[in-house]
């Protein structure tokens, strides 16, 4: 297992829309792995794939994080959504924006088709912070970006911010 370089925005290769993943071997497994332990030592309550540079359509979530509660981990590997309902409003970060925090609408509730690690197909309906992360990481698998649903003034003041957060880390390095 390894922790991986989480790719921060303005990265283009955050906007390269995912492919599906059509092999369940030991790699696949060895990725996941890798992508738990990443978002845990983030920590985060979510990470998709191309958020370290895989551009195939998989991501985990465990939302217990958020309550220090016992781990639930949940691997989505080729997800569909089923179904949408209602509106949220919610204060939404994300681990490629790191001191950034919107506040977004998203359905309030959503059923999902994906499988699991082992090719497994499962139904998953929804709610709370659960819902809000399935959505959050299913638009990075198509390359779509917390910034994208920010009206054009949020989206300016966030793109300098990260901007000069980039030349600060440059310098840092240089
Ligand atoms: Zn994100």
């Amino acid at each position: 297992m390894a922790i991986r370089t989480i790719l921060h925005y303005p990265d283009k290769r955050l906007r390269i829309p995912a492919k599906p993943v059509e092999r369940f071997d030991d790699e696949l497994r060895a990725l996941v792995e890798d992508m738990a332990e990443t978002m845990y030592a983030a920590p985060g309550v979510g990470l998709a794939a191309p958020q370290i540079g895989v551009s195939l359509r998989l991501f985990v979530i465990d939302v217990a994080i958020a309550d220090d509660a016992p781990s639930e981990l949940r691997t989505f590997i080729n997800p569909e959504f089923i179904e949408h309902v209602g509106t949220v409003c919610y204060e939404e970060g994300c681990l490629s924006f790191p001191g950034i925090h919107e506040t977004v609408d998203r359905a309030e509730r959503v059923r999902v088709r994906a499988q699991d690690v082992n090719g497994e197909t499962f139904e998953l309906e929804a709610d709370g912070l659960l819902a809000i992360a399935i959505q959050h990481e299913n638009d990075h698998l198509e390359g779509k970006l917390l910034v994208d649903h920010l009206s054009l003034l949020r989206r300016r003041l966030v793109h300098r911010a990260m901007m000069k957060r980039a030349s600060a880390d440059a310098e840092a390095v240089g």
